[in-house]
């Protein structure tokens, strides 16, 4: 008999989902549900359109409508379900009434945490989230002289980057004393930051928002230190998980407010699955559940829950967060734990840093590249890894998150073998060397 799978969400869990049931089993019908006007798009191309390195919109559209009907992916657009009976096994839509499913994938995906201040109702609070409302705010910002950037999350930083290159007076607003601070220590961000004054942006750390003020659109925000105009804020506040559905129909969430998934990222519920930055996943070290990551993992996860709904079988283990991000003239990066999370969590490490290079010396275009490691005092295991330079930290980050994972320690990284070629590598490798310099005269905490 013919499977029927609904899955709610069109980002890259939904979408990988969709793919992952068709992979496994052809025949089965998919329908996809989202509120959105589009699917398959890059939302992460947005800020470098706003910022002026990419020309147009245009480009992070990476499929057409039609590919997906040729799949055989039923996509409803702007159709949003409005409920999910797990015991009937229907959800409800809007114009479509009940609709039956055998298998339902939730891939609801997040929200931006609101602000919760007076005038969160006026005109100019841009979300950046939708594309076709990101091409309309791309003309807004044809006017804008002033802006304010809510909150230094990953997204703030490129949102924070992208209006200062743009030639707009640029604020940002964050309650927390660095740039990133959830995810990355203030010696890492301290070269973006120091990169960014020169692009002119003011930063007001470990300052609280009051309110937005303004008569119908933003005209000012009112911080703990005083009020400054803006003719928009981009609110980049942290990402929750849009778990409403799952919740009103019995499903488990856990700690961050994320939907509780086994390895196969079923839920509580019978047959329901869920996937993307409204599940939460442990990280591999600490066991402490994680939420909001990003699209890839968003789409590893959708396509690990559509084959297992779809009938296959595949499992998504915990995780160990590569992390990178261009920020001013600097590229930030690391994996797992850093300083300030494995103080505040208590975990004892010590320290391993080098500053080394991208390339040979005398080889145009080469760049600073500054490595830190962390390591589990005794066993010398890899606990995380920070970094900050010009290029190579994206690699870096992907590499030590497999190095944490399949334990690696310090005496491994510092007999690591490396690649050199002048034009893309230095002879001397900046994590062999961080790794050296930890076994030599490790910092400890
Ligand atoms: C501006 C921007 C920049 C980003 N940059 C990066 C980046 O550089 N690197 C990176 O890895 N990730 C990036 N991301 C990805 C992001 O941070 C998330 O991790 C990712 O979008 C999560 O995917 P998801 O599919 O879980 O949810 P989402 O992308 O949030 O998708 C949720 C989907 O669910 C639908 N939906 C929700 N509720 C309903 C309902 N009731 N009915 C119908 N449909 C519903 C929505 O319409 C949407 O289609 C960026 C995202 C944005 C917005």
């Amino acid at each position: 008999m013919t499977r029927q799978i609904v899955v709610v969400g069109g980002g890259p869990a939904g979408m990988g989902a969709a793919g992952g049931i068709k992979a496994v089993d052809p025949g089965c019908e998919v329908t996809v549900y989202t509120g959105f006007d589009d699917v398959a798009y890059s939302p992460c191309g947005i800020p470098y359109v706003h910022g002026r390195e990419i020309d147009t919109f245009e480009k992070l559209f990476l499929s057409s409508k039609q590919a997906y009907v040729d799949a055989g992916i039923d996509i409803h657009y702007n159709a949003d379900v409005t409920g999910v009976d797990a015991g009937r096994k229907v959800v409800q839509v809007v114009g479509e009434g009940d609709v039956a499913w055998d298998r339902l994938v939730l891939a609801t995906g997040f929200n931006y945490a609101d602000p919760g201040v007076p005038g969160g109702d006026l005109g100019g609070l841009y979300y950046v989230k939708n594309i076709r409302e990101a091409i309309e705010w791309d003309k807004v910002l044809d006017t804008v002289k002033a802006a304010v950037v809510l909150e230094s999350s990953p997204l703030g930083v490129e949102m924070v980057t992208a209006l200062a290159n743009r030639g707009i007076e640029t604020h940002l607003v964050d309650p927390s004393p660095w740039a990133m601070s959830e995810i990355a220590d203030p010696d890492i961000m301290a070269p973006v930051e120091d990169s960014w004054r020169e692009l002119g942006v003011i930063m007001h750390y470990n300052t609280r928002l009051k309110a937005f003020r303004g008569d119908g659109w933003v005209r000012s925000v009112e911080t703990s230190e005083g009020e400054i105009k803006a003719d928009l804020v981009v609110v980049c506040t942290h990402k929750e998980p849009n778990n409403a559905l799952g919740v009103a129909a019995g499903v488990k969430t856990g700690s961050t407010g994320g939907f509780i998934v086994d390895e196969r990222m079923a839920t509580s519920a019978p047959d329901v699955y869920a996937a993307g930055d409204c599940a939460e996943i442990p990280n591999g070290l600490t066991g402490v559940p994680l939420q909001g990551l990003t699209g890839s993992h968003a789409y590893a996860q959708g396509k690990t829950a559509g084959i297992n709904a779809g009938g296959g079988s595949r499992a998504y283990s915990t995780v160990y967060v590569p992390w990178g991000t261009a920020a001013g003239k600097w590229i930030s990066g690391g994996a797992s734990l850093g300083e300030t999370t494995a103080s505040a969590l208590g975990i004892p490490y010590l320290v391993g840093t080098a500053q080394g290079i991208s390339r040979a010396r005398y080889y145009p275009g080469v760049k600073p590249v500054t490595v830190k490691l962390l390591a589990e005092p005794g066993s010398l295991r890899l606990l995380g890894a920070q970094m900050v330079g010009g290029e190579g930290i994206k690699e870096r980050a992907d590499f030590l998150a497999v190095a944490i994972k399949f334990g690696l320690t310090l005496h491994d990284l510092a007999a690591m073998e490396n690649v050199y070629s002048p034009a893309i590598g230095a002879l001397n490798e900046p994590i062999v060397v961080a790794a050296q310099n930890g076994l030599d005269g490790s910092r400890k905490s």
